[in-house]
């Protein structure tokens, strides 16, 4: 009801098509009352593209004023203008302030520049009733004026076209997302040896969106135009574009899992470190909780390289990885590690520090760990589903040594957490990718994005 109210109230006819969707926190950017708008591009932003409230239905009692005869107020027909045929126009640039009782042109309010912006209709507002025919006439013919009105259509036009660009943006982000989700999921490689559309060894990431393209014209046109650009041409099918999204995503999956396990309150840790292939040592961080349909699931939150292996040193990570997430030690109800004294020590091994700290997390040690020693490679071949870290073992082993730490976490957690990516929003994804992005540019854009 109220949108609806915003939408009919809203007019710079001149200037603005009104879009129902974009004014639902109308009020929020642009406040009803125009003493109290921010005088910023933000705002002419806005309202070069939605107008604003002229508020023509307020309570007008605050505007009465007292002149030698009589008591004066403002009324409803100072919003139009009568034209010399007798015609009715609406003053779509005059707008009420109900704190103050005065009219303001919102127009000249927000674009005026130079010594015309002091003027008394931009500033204090107008309640000279008794003039107020005679004085918005000239106003509304003044040059000043009028410069306002073809500023805040320029305005209009600049946002159109920025507008038409995001949507474009966007439909080749969402192709990006799309191929990336798909091959994370799978743990599929990205890159190949040549960074070049149309090249047999361009990687997975290329191979698909030449995939894509195929069966559609956009991405094809997109592909063809600017897919293998020269310098100053952006395509945003670059491999750091990808990786940025890579980032990003795996963020949004921690976030998630982090949101779950703070949910359900209590959970257990699983650690354990094994050397990848360049022999560099890594802890796999693993929780496990009850979710909220009431089933135990266990989910990988990172590696973490060279933590060395005394029981001291391991508990320090692990108390400060649970910090970085906040997650309390004191929720913690269970941990499982292999038999290694410097785990499972009684006194001074891991499990004992953590003992020390909340004596609720009971030691439980891992029996797979325990068949581990009986026959590794049986275990790990085998179809059982007991623990990640099994998965994990298996996908440390196979790292690249190319692999830099921030990917390598990212790729394992998109990979191993699968079902939590292919949850994620798409336009979640592309709206905080746009909103790193545009950190540095203009808010205008920001808002476009955010918006949307
Ligand atoms: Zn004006």
């Amino acid at each position: 009801m109220r949108e609806k109210e915003i939408v009919q109230n809203i007019c710079i006819p001149e200037l603005s098509t009104i879009n129902n969707d974009r004014c639902a926190d109308a009020d929020q950017i642009l406040p009803s009352d125009p003493v109290e708008w921010p005088i910023n591009d933000y705002t002419r932003d806005y309202v070069a593209m939605y107008g604003y409230k002229q508020n023509k239905n307020a309570d007008f009692s605050k505007s009465k004023r007292q002149y030698t005869d009589k008591t004066r107020m403002l009324t409803k027909n100072i919003f139009n203008r009568k034209l010399a045929n007798g015609e009715l126009q609406p003053r779509s640039w005059l707008v009420y302030s109900e704190s103050t009782g005065h009219i303001f042109c919102g127009t000249c309010r927000l674009f005026q520049t130079g010594a015309a912006q002091h003027l008394v209709l931009n500033t204090k507002g107008f309640n000279d009733w008794k003039n107020a025919s005679e004085c918005l006439k000239k106003h509304e013919n003044s040059n000043n004026h009028k410069t306002c009105v073809v500023l805040g259509r320029v305005d209009k036009h600049l946002i159109q076209q920025l507008d038409e660009e995001m949507i474009y943006w966007r439909k080749v982000l969402h192709r990006v997302v799309v191929v990336i989700k798909t091959l994370a999921s799978r743990g599929l490689s990205f890159r190949g040896h040549e960074e070049k559309f149309g090249s047999n060894k361009n990687g997975n990431y290329m191979m698909l969106l030449e995939v894509i393209a195929k069966y559609d014209s956009f991405l094809a046109d997109h592909i063809n135009k600017v897919g293998n650009p020269g310098r100053g041409h952006t395509s945003y099918l670059s491999s750091t574009i990808c990786n940025e999204f890579i980032q990003i995503i795996a963020h949004k999956v921690v976030s998630k899992i982090i949101d779950e396990i703070r949910d359900a309150k209590y959970f257990s840790i699983i650690v354990d470190s094994t050397p990848d292939i360049s022999h560099i040592d890594q802890l796999s961080f693993v929780v496990r909780y009850i979710n909220k349909s009431g089933l135990p699931v266990e989910r990988f939150i990172k590696f973490i390289p060279n933590t060395g292996h005394k029981a001291e040193d391991i508990f320090n990570v692990v108390i400060t990885t649970l910090e970085t997430y906040k997650l309390d030690i004191n929720d913690c109800r269970g941990q499982s590690y292999d038999n290694a004294s410097n785990m499972s020590g009684v006194y001074s091994g891991f499990q004992a520090r953590i003992k020390n700290v909340n004596s609720l997390a009971k030691y439980v040690p891992c029996s797979a760990h325990s068949l581990n020693l009986i026959h590794l490679q049986k275990l790990l071949g085998s179809n059982s589903n007991c623990l990640k870290i099994k998965l994990l073992i298996n996908l440390v082993s196979k790292l690249s040594l190319t692999l830099k730490r921030d990917r390598l976490n990212a790729l394992s957690i998109l990979c191993i957490e699968s079902d939590i990516l292919n949850s994620l929003d798409f336009d979640d994804i592309i709206n905080d990718f746009a909103k790193k992005k545009i950190e540095a540019q203009s808010c205008l854009i920001y808002l476009m994005f955010h918006v949307l």
